[in-house]
């Protein structure tokens, strides 16, 4: 499809971390997804779409970087297939053309499917402090940023809904810690601490 590789949906505007290039964070998940990727060239599909797709969705990376990473870093990766799955289902940058939502989630999920967060400094119960686990602050993050839209989506109903358990303070809080999250990854200096 024409111009399929340059959309982006939901304005997504910030860079790839420079830890996808290397695996140093201090996210444990992240971490194991990504420097078996990067020494095997490969993950299995929950660690490419539920790890490592995740948190760029969620932190708001350009979609196109996303694609050019997944197609640069994977053995079994052809832009026919990759592109869509990336682009499309992983970061919805073609606005649910691939998949009817966009597929994110707090560190409770990668808690639940993983044993990752047993070896991890974050907690995946915590969306804001010092221990809060970037996934969970990202998510809600993700959520307010795109309550309009989402809120035309049944599939995301709970979700949305969930929203209304959160007060003004609650609110300001996740964002304050979103945006700290964003500023230090895009300025490439925080690729271990990235949430202090
Ligand atoms: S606590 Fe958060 S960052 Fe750490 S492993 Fe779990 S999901 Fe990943």
């Amino acid at each position: 499809m024409p111009g399929y590789a340059d959309m982006n949906a939901l304005g997504a505007g910030q860079p790839l971390p420079a830890f996808y290039w290397t695996g140093d964070t201090e996210m444990a998940c992240l971490r194991d997804a990504l420097g078996q990727t990067l020494r095997l060239g490969y993950a299995h599909h929950i660690q490419r779409l539920m790890v490592t797709g995740l948190f760029a969705l969620m932190l708001g990376v350009r979609p196109r970087e996303v694609h050019e990473w997944y197609l640069a870093v994977y053995v079994d990766a052809v832009e026919w297939v990759e592109l869509p799955n990336t682009l499309g289902m992983s970061q919805h940058g073609d606005g649910g053309l691939m998949a009817s939502k966009p597929y994110i989630a707090t560190g409770k999920y990668i808690q639940r499917m993983s044993n990752y967060c047993a070896g991890c400094r974050f907690d995946p119960a915590e969306a804001t402090g010092p221990k809060a686990c970037p996934f969970t602050t990202l998510y809600w993050d993700f959520l307010l940023q795109h309550e309009p839209m989402l809120r035309k989506n049944q599939r995301m109903a709970m979700q949305v809904r969930n929203l209304a358990r959160l007060d003004t303070a609650r609110r300001e809080a996740i964002q304050a810690q979103a945006a700290q999250i964003r500023q230090q990854l895009a300025s490439g200096k925080a690729t271990r601490e990235s949430n202090q």
